[in-house]
């Protein structure tokens, strides 16, 4: 198998001395190229944390983080920035959407950084997005015109155009209906069937049973962790 990310012995702490708090204890996890992986558990038991953590935007506490068989505790900002942006496209639960941008140039922000290919590939590529993610329309629209719904699709978008290998997506249908709610998760599958590895947070058990393996976090602590054939 091929691994993509393993944690070894990963614990996260926030604030100091007696206002510290430890929000990850003690995490190993390994997930290999291809994975559908869902992380599911109650508000505060880590999930943001844990995310923030595999996409390099927060470091550990302590503990070590091999990316690719790499330890990346020895990198510095430069080269985990490169990572970052070379290897996973990220959906923040919060979609930190650029208000004086229309919803194209929101999503086609992280091309800025990509000059292997050209404008018109990243153009027709977006088109592609925005017909999947239900967002026909409203292209050139400003982030104060839409709807929660549509910018978290805006927010996916954008997390996608880059097509990196490894989407990291934090409560992708959070403010989603239903309808849109399927639509977005058959979209994910049909990527994860063509090689994405996708790593996300939910709430919910409908969304997590489509994935390929749910681990359960509470307390920082992985609970349980189960490949869809058991469960
Ligand atoms: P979840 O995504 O499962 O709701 P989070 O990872 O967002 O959980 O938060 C876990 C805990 O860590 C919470 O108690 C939260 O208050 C705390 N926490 C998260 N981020 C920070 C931060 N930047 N500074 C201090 N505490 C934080
Ligand atoms: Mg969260």
């Amino acid at each position: 198998m091929n691994t993509y990310i393993f944690l070894k012995e990963i614990s996260k702490d926030y604030g100091k001395k007696k206002n510290k708090i430890t929000v990850l204890k003690n995490i190993n996890l390994n997930i290999c190229k291809g994975e559908f992986l869902a992380i599911m558990g109650p508000s505060g038991s880590g999930k943001t944390t844990l995310l923030n953590i595999i996409s390099f935007l927060h470091k550990p506490t302590s503990g070590e983080y091999y990316f690719k068989g790499v330890n990346t505790s020895s990198l510095n900002s430069s080269a985990i920035n490169k990572l970052r942006n070379k290897n996973i496209g990220y959906l923040f639960q919060n979609h930190f959407l650029f208000d004086n941008y229309t919803s194209l140039e929101n999503t086609l922000m992280p091309t800025e950084y990509n000059d292997l290919k050209d404008k018109n590939y990243f153009l027709d590529f977006s088109n592609k997005l925005f017909s999947k993610l239900n967002l026909i329309g409203k292209k050139n629209k400003y982030q104060e015109q839409l709807s929660g719904g549509e910018k978290q699709r805006v927010a996916l978008s954008r997390a996608l155009i880059t097509e990196n290998e490894i989407l990291v997506a934090d409560e992708p249908t959070s403010s989603l209906d239903l309808e849109n709610s399927n639509k977005i998760i058959d979209y994910l599958i049909e990527l994860n069937n063509e090689g994405k590895t996708i790593i996300l947070a939910t709430h919910n058990r409908d969304i997590a049973t489509k994935c390929s393996r749910i681990i359960y976090l509470e307390d920082g602590e992985i609970k349980w962790d189960k490949s869809k054939n058991l469960l």
